[in-house]
């Protein structure tokens, strides 16, 4: 089992209508991937050289990451129901240089729908079950630190809230700056 002492939090960036959850998450991550330079696909981890060569389920998804599974271990819909993406015991892709060592959450949501930029619109209910999923995974690995996405990649507003809430912490048994 790989060392797990980080959380990181994401958002979807999707309008708040837009309900979804692993299953459409993970057909985006999953999607072939075109690379303009080489005119290849990537498809869930392998190459194909053509449109032509890729299978046929492939072709009906779209353009997507090209990624094994879903980039996310854990997605909280609209509805706060938590559902689990790419199994925790193998590495994330979610964070740059950061998914040796963390387990990788998404809220769904965290887009204006007039202005398309970046909103804070999740539902009460969702942090609630952040809390909660935070809760549990302390308890369950030698967590140390619980970020946004954003302390890592600070030029993205991921997951466009501030992931050092007190009441997160407070959730979560840790103590002040999410560092133990
Ligand atoms: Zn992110």
């Amino acid at each position: 089992m790989r060392l797990i002492d980080k959380l990181i939090i994401h958002c979807s960036y999707t309008p708040p209508s837009q309900d979804i959850g692993v299953e459409t998450i993970r057909r985006w991550h999953t999607a072939p991937r075109f690379n303009d330079a080489t005119g290849t696909y990537m498809f869930k981890g392998a190459k194909y050289s053509s449109t032509e060569a890729l299978p046929a389920e492939a072709r009906m998804l779209g353009n997507g990451n090209g990624w094994t599974d879903i980039g996310y271990h854990f997605v909280i819909t609209r509805g706060a129901r938590v559902e689990v993406g790419r199994s925790v015991v193998i590495p994330g892709a979610h964070t740059k240089g950061h998914n040796k060592h963390s387990i990788g959450i998404c809220m769904v949501g965290g887009m204006d729908p007039d202005t398309r930029h970046p909103a804070t619109n999740f539902t009460h209910l969702q942090q609630t079950a952040l809390q909660a999923l935070c809760k549990r995974l302390v308890l369950d690995y030698p967590i140390t630190s619980i970020k946004g996405h954003k302390h890592y990649a600070p030029d993205r507003e991921c997951p466009c809230f501030d992931v050092q809430l007190d009441h997160l912490l407070a959730f979560s048994g840790m103590g002040d700056g999410c560092e133990r």
